[in-house]
């Protein structure tokens, strides 16, 4: 066929699927591609266009839409001749470039045979993506370069072979697009194992007759079941793809022959219903292995596969396959993800939400829920925790989001990381701290001049690999530093925590602390402190157990009421039981408020902590820890000079719109000062508003809460506990 019938067919079929569809954007895209490619030719002799075209009609196949077809038309432009972005976004628009830009950057990926690598490659292939059309569209290129491989070197054939089997074939399975998997697997099975799969195809073609006799022997038998039954049914009747022949036979050790349930027949009626009455019925002609049906259709797999599956023994004792699914579980399961593109162009309008709430979960699309604005907005966030490097010598490098050049380097080797001096991301000298984006090519540059990383890295870093490895440098590099820094750090909270002379002064306490982080002497405290091997938090926390425990040894010895001192405190409560001056604060769980009923909590780090007495950390307070709640009241004379009290409030709403402005403008009117607000959208409909505001004690709060209770929209408004 003539590439200008060619194109002629694959508009009329487009139209046929579409009578919408725009076939003018079509063929000019085809002109476009045409010219850009003129002149070319692929290895076999061919025109190149042949290969934009024929992939284009793999993409008519899948349904997917206008333009993904131009895309898929034009997907080679940009790599191969110096058509840019910009004159292909003013001719067609920037979808089409940026589908164009997505397959051209993906093709410029490239693999090691790292076994380990894979699963990150693929997980790189769908990140660097962001709209699942360009990875159906680099399927559709893939598959059609698959189809014509024969004209490669054999070194080629085989390592394309190798990646489509281990990339992309997965991914189609993990889209749910069964068709283009088994024929991408078939296709590379056939280069890596030719003797194999040629075993496979002639036993296939010796067994033909037996197979194509049992299978319209069955498909008359169920269909005349059916038929005077009165369910609607088409029956079709396959051999299974040779991949999966060849995997059973590997994992059974069998040979070709030995292999039984070969052939597959497949059931398609027209409602969910239908689909378990055929179930019956087909169990009613045939014997079902026991442990071989499986319920798709009410647990779907991950994939969104929807079906029924039994395996049955046929009259002449062989055993079958039977697949049973309704039209759309049918589309689905063939086409999977590009499904969705199908039926939005169908005449029928089928249930969108139900049937494409897996695609939604799939690709957790976060701010278009909505139906019509989720296909423009496909964003495949799979794996928004993780980003995906590569070296210069293009090895992946799987980092946590957010990593900087120091934790890619780290993530080589500590020596590569030791010696950093900057780096470059894409070719480019970049800041080191800057934030790595998946598919960066980094390269660090390095010195032996340089005196090592610096402390300040310790808190740009996000992998924790780089974290440890910093940590160990300085242990091993800077003694002295360490020391000084360490012990700057400790006396300086010791002070800020009054335990400067209880530490300075308690040989016991210093050698109880010591021991506990099991350090030989205070100097080497110091040092662990200034490499970071242990935190000055943990040290002062350990110091406090042992005042506590100490002052408690002496409090026996003392009647109790001489223990009962009153303490003011300019944060507006008395703290009771406790000598010196202390510091206190408002636990944040609860936030009480002058008003509220309170206690106070002995802190490891920070003086008391004021709880309210009905606070849950409260009531589900460790009972070892009894000794160190202490009586707390509020002092009425300083709460006036305090004034205001900070607490936290957490509205729920029916997510009216503009019920956010309701409650800031009852905050204004009311004169209370906000010190954070933020909101968020659940499910169902409702809303969380979590405020924290200044007030001046419980009556104030009482009068705010109810006026908030009253708003239209929201739905509670309770003090936040925990
Ligand atoms: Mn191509």
């Amino acid at each position: 066929m003539d590439i200008k019938t060619k194109i002629d067919f694959l508009i009329e079929r487009v139209q046929k699927q579409n009578p919408t569809a725009d076939v003018e954007k079509i063929r000019a895209a085809y002109e476009c591609a045409n010219a850009a490619h003129e002149g070319q030719k692929r290895k076999n002799g061919d025109p190149y266009i042949i290969h934009p075209v024929s992939v284009a009609e793999i993409i008519v196949e899948m349904g997917l839409d206008t333009d993904s077809i131009c895309a898929g038309l034009l997907h080679d432009c940009m790599e191969d001749t110096d058509f840019q972005y910009a004159q292909i976004e003013e001719k067609f628009g920037t979808s089409v470039a940026e589908l164009v830009d997505g397959v051209t950057r993906l093709g410029r990926l490239h693999y090691s045979k790292e076994q380990e690598q894979m699963e990150d490659l693929r997980k790189m292939l769908i990140a660097m993506a962001k709209d699942i059309r360009v990875i159906l569209i680099k399927l559709a290129d893939r598959l059609h370069n698959m189809r014509t491989i024969q004209f490669m070197t054999e070194e080629k054939q085989r390592s394309k072979a190798l990646e489509t089997m281990e990339i992309y074939a997965p991914i189609a399975h993990r889209l749910g697009m069964q068709r283009v998997k088994w024929e991408l697997e078939d296709l590379s099975l056939q280069r890596l194992d030719p003797v194999g799969y040629q075993e496979i195809v002639d036993g296939l073609e010796r067994q033909r007759p037996e197979h194509e006799e049992m299978l319209e022997r069955i498909k008359k038998t169920v269909g005349k079941k059916l038929n005077d039954s009165g369910i609607k049914n088409s029956i079709s009747g396959r051999v299974k793809h040779i991949y999966s022949i060849y995997r059973k036979m590997y994992a059974q050790n069998k040979s070709v022959d030995e292999i039984y349930d070969i052939c597959a027949v497949r059931v398609i009626v027209e409602s969910v219903a239908d689909c378990y009455n055929v179930l019956g019925y087909v169990h009613d002609l045939y014997k079902p292995i026991p442990g071989r049906f499986k319920d798709y259709i009410s647990t779907p797999k991950p994939n969104g596969y929807r079906s029924l599956h039994t395996t049955v023994i046929g009259r002449s004792g062989v055993p079958f396959e039977v697949q049973i699914r309704t039209k759309e579980m049918h589309e689905m399961a063939e086409y999977g993800v590009a499904a969705h593109w199908k039926y939005k162009q169908g005449v029928e309008k089928s249930d969108n939400e139900e049937t494409y709430a897996w695609i939604r979960q799939l690709l957790e699309s976060q701010q278009d829920t909505e139906a019509e604005d989720f296909i423009k907005a496909i964003k495949v966030d799979l794996f928004s925790d993780e980003v995906f490097v590569f070296t210069p010598k293009g090895d992946v490098v799987n980092l946590p989001a957010g990593s900087t050049p120091i934790d890619f380097a780290y993530g080589i080797h500590s020596a590569v990381g030791n010696r950093m001096v900057g780096c470059k991301i894409n070719g480019r000298i970049q800041p080191i701290d800057s934030v790595l984006q998946n598919g960066d090519i980094v390269e660090v540059l390095t010195s032996k001049e340089t005196h090592g990383p610096k402390r300040d890295w310790l808190n740009i870093i996000k992998s924790s690999e780089a974290r440890n490895k910093i940590k160990q440098w300085f242990k091993r590099e800077c003694r002295e530093e360490n020391i000084e820094q360490g012990r700057e750090d400790l006396n300086r909270e010791l002070r800020s925590n009054l335990l400067y002379s209880h530490f300075m002064e308690s040989p016991e306490i210093q050698e109880n602390v010591l021991k506990k982080f099991g350090y030989p002497s205070l100097e080497e405290l110091y040092a662990a402190i200034g490499y970071h091997g242990v935190t000055v938090t943990k040290v002062i926390n350990k110091v406090k157990d042992e005042v506590i425990r100490a002052r408690k040894r002496e409090n026996v010895r003392q009647p109790l009421t001489e223990r009962v001192k009153h303490t003011h405190s300019e944060s507006g409560v008395i703290v009771e039981d406790i000598g010196g001056n202390c510091k206190v604060k408002f636990a944040r769980c609860c936030t009480p408020v002058p008003g509220d009923d309170i206690v106070g909590y002995i802190t490891r780090g920070y003086g008391i902590s004021v709880h309210r007495k009905d606070c849950v950390n409260v009531k589900n307070s460790n009972p070892d820890d009894r000794d160190r709640w202490v009586k707390v009241s509020w002092d009425e004379n300083h709460i006036e000079v305090k004034g205001r009290f900070s607490t936290a409030l957490q509205i729920t709403t029916n997510d009216r719109m503009g019920v956010m402005n309701d409650v800031l403008q009852t905050l204004a009117n009311n004169h209370i000062n906000i010190r954070d607000f933020n909101g968020k959208t659940l499910s169902e409909g409702y809303g969380i508003i979590n405020i924290v505001i200044d007030v001046t004690g419980l009556a104030q709060l009482d009068a705010l809460t109810k006026r908030l209770r009253s708003l239209r929209g929201v739905v509670n408004v309770v003090r936040q506990t925990a």
